[in-house]
């Protein structure tokens, strides 16, 4: 077994039982780095002298014999819209091509209290605008099980980096189901924890009602362990709440779980073979004593165009602080200070972040608002009121993540709708609130499928239970 192969139990334990150093760790991740981001191109920055420095004050204290974090020594990849300080912090953007982060976001501080190893910032979609990594100003990622496809993303960055072994475990954040998509294209496993769950103090806004900040790994295990690490209340983050969650329930028993499978979920328009993994996932649950309720969450169609409406309204104004003054890219070529606005935002943007600025402008304009913004609102509403009903009858949710396999780089980058209805099964759980995590659950002409494991508010650890029985397979 290789270094790079190894779990974050398993890293921990070799750390703890001196079989190699942190050191001797971080190297072989930055030497796997070296020879497959070339070709896969999962990371932005490589940090190589910062992770080493930090490798060997984790090597320092192990020779001390003093007790370390399951974290301690182990290389970790952060998705660039995540601040790292005195790191670049792109958000995938050519306007924040030179921006040096100059703090911590409160996860990356978390992760570096426990003496994590940051190897890196991972690619991801212009400020995680999209579903295939393709609108990077940087170049796509590439799928590590077939390089001619997308990773999915926006965090395509994070999760490549650890299906193709160059980091044990990720962040990426997740708006409308960019850590699920990733990690189902590249058969990792992802969370997107409760809204609320993880702070989002340093993350680079999108949609702040929806983005949630989740852990991408190999095993269950281990988003369990960095979910620990990295959710908990944050005076920095008005909407972070403290842990209500517990980690583990001794007395779960998967008798006594009810499974509702929402019909809207297998309509037309999936692919049949992934239809045929998702059940077949569910039929083994449910020959493990699981009972499986067939629900109805009848508002799921117009859930997609809902949160079409709100995520663009939400960042044509957290966009508005790029003018070329503040941050990054500045265009200096007009005098006066609206040309360099516009110039700026020109030349810095690309068409998908300006198409979604538009969209959302025009969404929030006086006389459109109530017909669009407000009524999306609305369905929203009811879109949780859905959740909520089913929630009394089942205690756990299964779906399909994507209705389709990872596609091709260039099948559906010039038609925006087609790559909008990527996120149709992923969209309603970030307007709800809801935790939800991504379980590789076996292949279809050689590419990972996922199934969707949807919990309620501040259930992850039921999630975790359930997932951790299909592992494997
Ligand atoms: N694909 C979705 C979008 O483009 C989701 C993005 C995300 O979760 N960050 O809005």
């Amino acid at each position: 077994m290789e270094l790079t192969d190894l779990t974050i139990t398993q890293a921990h334990q070799g750390l703890i039982k001196k079989e190699f150093s942190a050191t001797e760790l971080c190297q072989a991740y930055l030497d796997k780095i070296k020879e497959k981001n070339k070709e896969i191109f999962a990371f932005l920055t490589i940090a190589a002298k910062s992770a080493l420095v930090q490798a060997k004050k984790v090597d320092s204290l192990i020779s001390t014999g003093r007790e370390i974090s399951i974290l301690a020594g182990l290389p970790c990849a952060i998705k660039d819209n995540i601040l790292v300080e005195n790191l670049k912090c792109t958000a995938g953007s050519k306007i924040l091509e030179n921006y040096i982060a100059p703090y911590d976001a409160t996860v990356t501080k978390k992760l570096k209290e426990k003496g994590a190893v940051i190897l890196g910032k991972t690619n991801m979609d212009e400020f995680a605008m999209g579903s295939s990594t393709e609108n990077s100003a940087f170049g796509p990622t590439k799928n590590p099980y077939d390089l001619t496809r997308v990773p999915g993303g926006s965090s395509g960055g994070s999760a490549a980096a650890i299906a193709a072994d160059m980091a044990i475990y990720s962040l990426g954040s997740d708006t409308g189901g960019s850590v699920r998509l990733p990690s189902c294209f590249c058969g990792v496993v992802g969370l997107k924890p409760t809204y609320g769950a993880v702070s989002r103090y340093g993350l680079i806004a999108f949609a702040s009602s929806l983005d949630q900040i989740g852990p991408i790994t190999k095993t269950i295990e281990d988003a369990k362990i960095v979910f620990e690490a990295i959710s908990g209340k944050d005076e920095m983050d008005s909407t972070s709440v403290e842990k209500r969650f517990k980690i583990q329930d001794s007395r779960f028993k998967i008798q006594n779980i009810k499974i509702g499978v929402p019909s809207q979920y297998f309509v037309k328009g999936i692919d049949p073979e992934i239809e045929k993994l998702v059940r077949k996932a569910i039929k083994k649950y449910e020959d493990m004593g699981a009972k499986i309720e067939q629900v109805s969450l009848p508002h799921t169609e117009y859930a997609l165009p809902a949160y079409y409406i709100i995520n663009p309204s939400e960042a044509s104004a957290n966009l508005a602080r790029y003018d070329g003054i503040k941050y990054g890219l500045s265009a200096k070529k007009e005098k006066d200070l609206l040309g360099v606005y516009l110039d700026s935002r020109q030349e810095g943007f690309g068409s998908e972040v300006k198409r979604r600025i538009m969209l959302g402008t025009y969404a929030l304009s006086a006389g459109y608002y109530e017909a669009y913004y407000l009524k999306a609102q609305k369905v929203r509403k009811l879109v949780r009121a859905d959740f909520t009903k089913v929630f009394k009858q089942v205690d756990i949710i299964m779906a399909p993540v994507s209705p389709f396999l990872p596609f091709k780089i260039g099948e559906k980058i010039k038609d925006p709708l087609s790559m909008y209805l990527v996120d149709i099964y992923t969209a309603s759980v970030n307007l709800t609130g809801l935790p939800a995590l991504s379980l590789p659950i076996g292949k279809v002409k050689d590419l990972p499928v996922g199934l969707q494991i949807i919990g309620k508010w501040f259930e992850e650890d039921k999630i975790f239970e359930i997932a951790r029985l299909n592992e494997n397979f």
